[in-house]
């Protein structure tokens, strides 16, 4: 068999888990939060199931979530989308960007990628047959080199992939970024997929410089978000793709096919839920504390702190601690101190080494303080 993906394997995330399984090791790994969700969410979800939200909801999604979509994203970015024609709910934010790339994305088209990227972003364009143009962030800042971005862009290429905050840096887009991107994409056909499923993690006083708020951009963007990071319900696997009318009709083409309608109690019970502004708007302070406490926490251990300001995640460095490579010490981590994170160089195709490892900080104070107890026992 000639297989579609022959360079893929078993995700990072996978196999530092399994490891973490086994050594019994705290997963500050995958990026995922270990305290409780909502009740009143859950318990919003159950009475739907119960209220008979059983059977399938239109293949765009349910018209309420998609009005209460839209309003959300006037009072945030003060852009007025048309919830009929302009959002799709999606089985998370993954797919959603998959989607949007498989509509867009033929055979041979370039798809510009900064890496380290979320690691699904180069699979879902070589299915596609499309070809990944891999441009790397400049470390430490993890900032884009717009000039690498200009000297890449050819006749072929068909789609900018973006996102902010980002995973796995915590990296923000500023606005010199967007003017940038503006002065790039325009007079070409080019595409972009702007993957802002972080956009309620930023932290420091910044503001979250979302594409909808870029009329001109968002003529040709699709936007992607995921409601697993809003509600500390990763494993829902729920999201929604905004972008213009002609755009959505391409989307949804996808989409029909491929999973037609996401889970009706979920989208009943997130259509009520999504009007409690004060639950999305309390994020950020919740989450940059645990960055907070994290970072002072971290300062006992030797490892070096690259700064996050939105995310998950955070980087730490041991470069001139050692010379073993990250997969290495990510390995040494769980087996020998129990903590499991996830090694940097996972993000890049060619596994760059840059002595830098990811923290998922969206913990209980509990495990941070647990995990970095264990931290301080490795030797370099
Ligand atoms: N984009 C990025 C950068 C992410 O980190 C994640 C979640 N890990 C997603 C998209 C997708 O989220 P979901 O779980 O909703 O598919």
């Amino acid at each position: 068999m000639i297989s579609k993906l022959p360079n893929v394997g078993t995700t990072i995330f996978t196999v530092m888990s399994a490891l973490a399984n086994e050594h019994q090791a705290i997963n500050l790994g995958q990026g995922f939060p270990d305290y409780p969700m909502s009740e009143t969410l859950t318990e919003l979800v159950a009475k739907a199931m119960k209220d008979g939200f059983n059977q399938y909801f239109p293949m765009a999604g349910y018209p309420p979530l998609l009005e209460a979509i839209a309003e959300k994203v006037f009072k945030l970015y003060g852009t007025h989308l048309d919830p009929m024609t302009e959002i799709t709910i999606t089985p998370g934010g993954t797919y959603a960007i998959y989607s949007a790339i498989t509509a867009i994305v033929n055979k041979g088209d370039e798809v510009i990628v900064f890496e380290p990227a979320y690691d699904s972003y180069i699979p879902n364009i070589e299915v596609n047959g499309g070809i990944a143009i891999r441009i790397p962030l400049q470390h430490p800042s993890y900032s884009i080199d717009w000039e690498a971005v200009k000297l890449a862009i050819t006749s072929k290429t068909k789609m900018i992939i973006i996102n902010s905050p980002h995973n796995p840096t915590g990296a923000l887009l500023g606005e010199n970024d967007i003017q940038e991107l503006r002065k790039i994409v325009a007079e070409t056909n080019i595409y972009i997929v702007s993957d802002e499923v972080y956009e309620h993690l930023i932290y420091d006083n910044l503001l979250h410089l979302s594409l909808l708020k870029c009329p001109d951009l968002m003529e040709r963007t699709f936007v992607c978000f995921s409601f697993g990071k809003v509600y500390n319900c990763t494993g829902w696997k729920i999201g929604y793709c905004i972008a213009p009318e002609e755009l959505t009709k391409e989307f949804r083409k996808v989409h029909q096919f491929n999973c037609f309608s996401v889970n009706s109690p979920i989208q009943a019970a997130l259509a009520i839920h999504l009007k409690n502004e004060e639950e999305y708007r309390n994020l950020s302070t919740i989450l940059q504390k645990k960055r907070d406490y994290f970072r002072e926490l971290m300062k006992a251990t030797p490892l070096k702190v690259i700064p996050s300001h939105g995310s998950y995640f955070e980087l730490y460095s041991y470069e001139g601690l050692s010379s073993e490579k990250e997969t290495v010490i990510a390995e040494r981590l769980v087996k020998e101190c129990g903590v499991a994170v996830i090694p940097t160089s996972a993000f890049y195709q060619d596994a760059t080494d840059n002595k830098v490892i990811r923290f998922c900080f969206a913990k209980k104070e509990s495990t941070l303080e647990e995990a970095v107890n264990r931290l301080r026992k490795i030797k370099y």
